[in-house]
């Protein structure tokens, strides 16, 4: 993965305001440059940055980040592709432990992963089941990743219905699902996917979802925009990102980005 410069940044806009509700700044991948992402992140007009957890070891990092900068916040949980480390004796207990410390905002990133096979589906739901508890016990959002597993998704969250709530991150199931999703009283995460020309159920999902209920975020490191694939993704890219959605929504670039912003700072208190 190649890193941006300021160079390559320049003829980008900038949108005040911008809230990320989705990267992984803990990952290996913004060690080298960690400081100077965040810098670029300010001049494109990103305020906020929320970074799901992917594992124990993540939990921590994000709790000792959320604590030196204050544009960072953190949720804590464990990723499905990490959920072979969910242990039902153990890890509820050190969640629980981290929690009472505080500064969540939410927990996550939890959910089910069905094209890559890092880890059984049993052992996913297990752990899948105790974040939902745990954003329960602790009137905290979640933040779920999906990918090939809407129907299993779909019926795990099915019996919670109006007790918790959260967003379906860089949602790729299409139109009738995110319907499904948000009728369970859960937002949609749309990122650079939506900048590709042919990611049409993308793109139609952009187009549908409720103004009041969608949300803005990279999934840095991954999936960068369009012109910038094969470039490491990170905030100071969600201008593409938020200039292609405001296209696709027929509104302004700014409205695209207050709408997502107050949807971030409504769901996650931040
Ligand atoms: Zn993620």
């Amino acid at each position: 993965m190649k890193l941006l410069t300021t160079e390559k940044l320049a003829p980008l806009s900038c949108y005040p305001g911008i809230i990320d509700s989705h990267i992984h700044l803990d990952s290996p991948a913004f060690e080298a440059d960690f400081e100077a992402c965040l810098e670029r992140a300010a001049r494109a007009g990103v305020s906020r940055m929320l970074m799901p957890s992917t594992d124990a070891n993540s939990n921590r990092r994000i709790q000792q980040l959320t604590r030196q900068y204050p544009q960072l916040r953190g949720a804590l949980g464990l990723h499905p592709h990490q959920a072979a480390e969910f242990d039902p004796r153990e890890t509820p207990a050190a969640w629980r432990t981290l929690l009472a410390e505080g500064q969540w905002c939410a927990i996550g990133e939890t959910g089910l992963e069905q094209h890559y096979d890092f880890c059984p589906l049993e052992v996913q739901q297990a752990s899948l089941e105790a974040q939902i508890e745990l954003a329960f016990e602790a009137r905290l959002p979640l933040i779920l990743h999906c990918r090939l597993a809407e129907q299993p998704l779909y019926d795990t969250l099915q019996p919670w219905q109006g007790k918790v709530g959260g967003v379906v991150h860089c949602f790729t199931g299409g139109w009738e699902w995110a319907r499904k999703f948000l009728d369970l009283g859960f937002y949609i995460g749309i990122g650079g996917l939506a900048t590709l020309p042919k990611a049409e159920e993308v793109h139609q999902v952009a187009q549908n979802v409720p103004a009041d209920r969608w949300l803005l975020e990279t999934d840095g490191p991954y999936l960068s925009p369009v012109p910038f694939r094969g470039f490491r993704n990170e905030s100071s890219l969600l201008p593409v990102v938020a200039e292609r959605i405001a296209q696709l929504r027929g509104q302004s670039v700014s409205e695209v980005v207050r709408q997502s912003a107050e949807n971030a700072s409504r769901l996650f208190g931040m």
